[in-house]
């Protein structure tokens, strides 16, 4: 689960962070009366929609005065807000962080990670802050510092300032950037974070280390124990078809395409989608129904993947072990009864029950393709997409 800038920041800052005086808007008066709250004479309105890039694409700008925040906020509110991380559908912008702004020195980033290889965390750092970390590895690979902490000590103090003065930090700035090395450490343990990101994190020209953004993920697996953490989730940054899906116990994940694939596992999913472009289509969707679907399960698998305007086949693909190939084939024919189907469906079953469940779909007459191998089923829904598209 991804959270805002200004939620990511009030937890850093928590654990000892230094960030900006700043303050949360849902509204332009709001924003400009914000600035008033926080005092000074130049202020940056930042877009809070999850993802990075927003400087770019317009979303951040310095303002000086209560009218140009009022006037920028405007345009920012109600607006998607299209950036090189969000896809071209974009992100709603419905609150805007206006924050104090700062005379920065030098631009540093931060990041840490879960490094799988090394099953630890990872901090990786930069005194080239600003850029993504990607561009970053690809222009100053070499100026990139990586460090694995083992848990069994936590980040310690000699390691911190280690990688502070490998920045080529001021020794009077080596204490202030230990401290929010380790602080970011302690927050990413301490709360099941997948990642903690500050790009760009400032020395200011009074020599001060800042947080000037923030970034945090979370484990959805460990947000059962996390509440203060869950209650962040703003659902207006999540594709609707997604978390609809994630809330009744289905993974479900957007793509371009046009054929709908429910299947069972995310390596028979991966297997689905290579064949269907080998076959010449493009997947829409992909929908894991998991072990052991019953049908009403399946029916829901079905209304979810329908509710994707892009689909224009849907391709059941079931290696069925702990699941039954009869119940699934059952949901199929409950599909056809209780949602409104309007393009051709194509299944492939394998697997326990397999017979029965052929069975019921050949005695349902209902206009369903069958196909034993996936090649099969994948070909005959790129023929159904091509068909329905002449037509
Ligand atoms: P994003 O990474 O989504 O583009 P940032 O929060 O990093 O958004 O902001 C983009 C840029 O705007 C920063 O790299 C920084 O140069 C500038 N900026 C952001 N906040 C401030 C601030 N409080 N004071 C001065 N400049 C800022
Ligand atoms: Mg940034």
């Amino acid at each position: 689960m991804d959270i805002h800038e200004y939620q990511a920041k009030e937890i850093l800052h928590r654990f000892g962070v230094p960030i900006p005086r700043g303050a949360l808007a849902y509204s332009p008066e709001q924003a400009a009366y914000r600035s008033r709250e926080i005092g000074g004479d130049k202020w940056v309105v930042k877009a809070q929609v999850h993802s990075g890039g927003r400087g770019e694409a317009g979303g951040v700008k310095v303002c000086d005065s209560d009218t140009e925040i009022r006037d920028f906020s405007g345009q920012l509110f109600g607006r998607k807000l299209v950036t090189r991380q969000t896809g071209e559908r974009g992100k709603l912008v419905g609150r805007v962080y206006v924050e104090e702004a700062l005379a920065i020195a030098q631009e540093l980033y931060l990041g840490l990670v879960l490094d799988r290889a090394s099953e630890r965390i990872m901090v990786v750092a930069s005194a080239q802050g600003g850029m993504e970390i990607e561009e970053l590895s690809e222009e100053h690979p070499d100026a990139i510092l990586r460090m694995t902490i083992d848990p069994a000590t936590g980040f310690l103090e000699y390691q911190a300032r280690e990688l502070a003065f490998g920045l080529g930090l001021d020794s009077s700035q080596v204490a202030q950037a230990a401290k929010v090395f380790r602080a970011c450490y302690r927050a990413f343990r301490d709360l099941d974070a997948t990642m903690v990101e500050i790009n760009p994190l400032i020395v200011t020209q009074q020599g001060d280390l800042v947080a000037l953004d923030a970034k945090m993920s979370f484990d959805d697996n460990a947000l059962f124990r996390r509440n203060e953490i869950a209650e962040l989730r703003d659902m207006s940054q999540e594709d609707p078809l997604e978390s609809h899906a994630a809330d009744r116990g289905l993974s479900y994940v957007s793509l371009d395409g046009n054929i709908g694939c429910m299947i069972n596992g995310a390596g028979l999913a991966m297997a689905t989608m290579d064949m269907i472009k080998l076959m010449g289509g493009a997947p829409a969707n992909f929908l894991d129904i998991g072990g052991g679907a019953s049908p009403e399960r399946v029916l829901t698998a079905f209304r979810t993947v329908l509710t994707d305007p892009k689909v224009e086949a849907i391709l059941v693909n079931i290696f069925a072990g702990i699941n039954r190939c009869d119940w699934i084939a059952e949901g199929v024919v409950q599909a056809f009864e209780k949602a409104e189907i309007k393009v051709p469906v194509i299944v492939r079953l394998s697997g326990t029950n397999v017979e029965e469940g052929r069975r019921i779909l050949e005695e349902s007459q209902l206009p369903v393709a069958t196909a034993d191998t996936l090649a099969e089923a994948a070909e005959k829904a790129v023929a159904a997409v091509s068909r329905s598209q002449a037509a």
